[in-house]
């Protein structure tokens, strides 16, 4: 996860020399205000919950460190030039206009007080009556903080831009490159993890190789790329039934993309991966590895087991009530990536967009009318199925009983995906882009931007590319861009 963690800055906020929170700098008279509820984080949930308390009469304020909402889902596609970022997110206050009740905050939460109802933020504190935290999960390298150089994740726009440098930008080196062995590492890419993100990435890149960049080189044939992805687990699509984890492994090879399963990472560098395997250590020599093999929850829940003595479940998900508050803390609710809530099975409810819209909307409810004063009852979530795509034509599906694959379950996955899409011009657009590349293979979003890049990024880059000149870690205005294939 990108962003500036600024944890040891919110300790240095004394009461004394604290920056004004919102009432105080406005002078609001506090005994004629309504009931104030604090959303932190613009995403499926904190939306959600924000748009379940559009007609209550209280106050919403929404916090999020991003301007926009981000329909994480179809970010695999930014990653690979098939859309371009601004067709998967959308301006928050945009979307919470008419919503008169709801003030859109940007910046980011660092700290909470919880025995004074506030959360903090780098230039002020904003007082709850009710607090919502919905601020996610990023990438988790189960303690090797140093890959995630080596190997960027996909969580938000900012790795979205990374990786898709990192892919365009090796088949660009590889059309460079003299030595063959050089340009086969160029040509070869590794994807960890086998999960849906993993598939999904895995797929696109078999397909910007075999059919996208099709005859677009002079020295280096694309299609001739190696595309290895590599899991701990037995089987791709661990959580889908085995019959169509099956499919979607026998898709994956008709696509050209080799599946190494039961192994696990020991090492990653420049050059390539190290996993071990029953047989022994394996290096597997590739230029570009991106990682999709784990997530942890936001930071903030640290904060609440040391402010609040939360309890953390695996993933640094704090474990919630059956209503989603805290326990001990009924003001205080836990919902989406960040919460460890359980279902009527006492099984732990997945990381998907679904469970955190229906825990927004559950908790927006149970707020308003516990203003009412009504009681509430316990979050129970409504599972509707889940889908992952392999690439074109190439999907599978659980919905309910029924279980799909091939390109029925494909066409379901676009529909459901346009669907829930925030906003009907991105619905519009994404559609006329995928009709777009479904009948020509194009993926036009293919650029290489060194702009907003972190140095090593921009380091990179410059090596393989040669696409940032020396001087270009001064400032996006002196970073080239170029166009790949
Ligand atoms: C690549 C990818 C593909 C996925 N595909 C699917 C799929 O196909 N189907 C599916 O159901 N699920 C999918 N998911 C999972 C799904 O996106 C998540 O389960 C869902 O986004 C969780 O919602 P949330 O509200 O908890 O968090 P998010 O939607 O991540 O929102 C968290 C928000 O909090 C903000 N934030 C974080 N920290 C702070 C802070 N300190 N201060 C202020 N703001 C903060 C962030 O900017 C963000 O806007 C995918 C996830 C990824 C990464």
């Amino acid at each position: 996860m990108t962003g500036v963690w600024g944890r040891n800055k919110a300790a240095d906020l004394s009461p004394a020399g604290r920056p004004p929170s919102v009432e105080e700098a406005d002078g609001e008279a506090a005994a004629n205000r309504r009931h104030r509820i604090v959303i932190v984080g613009g995403g499926f949930g904190g939306l959600s919950a924000a748009k379940a308390l559009r007609h209550e009469p209280v106050d919403v304020t929404l916090i999020d460190r991003h301007n926009y909402h981000l329909f994480q889902p179809l970010l695999y596609q930014v990653a690979t030039g098939g859309l371009s970022p601004g067709d998967v997110a959308s301006p928050l206050r945009w979307i919470l206009r008419r919503q008169a009740n709801t003030q859109v905050l940007l910046g980011e939460v660092i700290d909470l007080d919880v025995n004074s109802r506030e959360v903090i933020l780098m230039d002020r504190r904003i007082r709850y009556d009710t607090l919502i935290l919905a601020a996610g999960a990023g990438n988790s390298y189960f303690g090797h903080a140093a890959w995630r150089a080596l190997a960027p994740g996909l969580k938000d726009l900012e790795d979205a831009g990374e990786v898709r440098n990192r892919i365009f930008c090796a088949f660009e080196a590889a059309e460079k490159e003299v030595d063959e062995n050089a340009r086969r590492e160029w040509l070869s890419f590794v994807v960890v993890g086998a999960g849906p993100t993993g598939v999904e990435l895995a797929g696109a890149l078999a397909e910007i190789a075999r059919d996208t960049l099709r005859g677009h080189f002079r020295t280096i044939e694309p299609g001739e790329a190696s595309i290895q992805l590599v899991d701990l687990a037995p089987a791709v699509l661990p959580a889908f039934p085995r019959d169509l984890s099956g499919k979607a492994e026998a898709a994956l090879v008709e696509l050209g993309v080799r599946s190494r399963l039961g192994v696990a990472v020991k090492a990653i560098d420049e050059r390539g991966v190290v996993v071990r395997s029953s047989l022994g250590d394996v290096r597997i020599p590739a230029r570009t590895v991106l990682w999709a093999a784990g997530i942890e929850a936001s930071p903030l829940g640290r904060l609440l087991e040391q402010r609040a003595g939360a309890e953390l479940a695996r993933g640094g998900r704090v474990v919630v009530a059956p209503d989603c508050s805290l326990p001990g803390r009924r003001e205080i609710f836990v919902i989406g990536d960040m919460a460890a809530c359980r279902d009527a099975g006492g099984n732990q409810l997945p990381g998907l967009a679904p469970v955190a819209m229906q825990q927004g909307h559950h908790v927006g409810r149970l707020i308003a009318g516990r203003l009412r004063g009504e009681a509430g009852g316990p979050f129970r979530y409504v599972d509707k199925g889940t889908l992952a795509t392999i690439g074109r034509n190439r999907a599978v599906a659980v919905l309910g009983k029924l279980r799909l694959s091939g390109f029925a379950a494909w066409i379901t996955w676009l529909f459901v995906h346009l669907l829930y899409l925030v906003g009907f011009q991105n619905r519009v657009l994404v559609l006329i882009q995928w009709g777009f590349h479904y009948v020509t293979y194009n993926r036009k979003a293919r650029l290489i931007v060194a702009a907003g890049s972190t140095a090593a990024a921009k380091q990179r880059l410059q090596e393989c590319c040669g696409a940032v000149d020396q001087a270009a870690d001064s400032g996006p205005a002196r970073a080239r861009s170029t166009t790949s294939g």
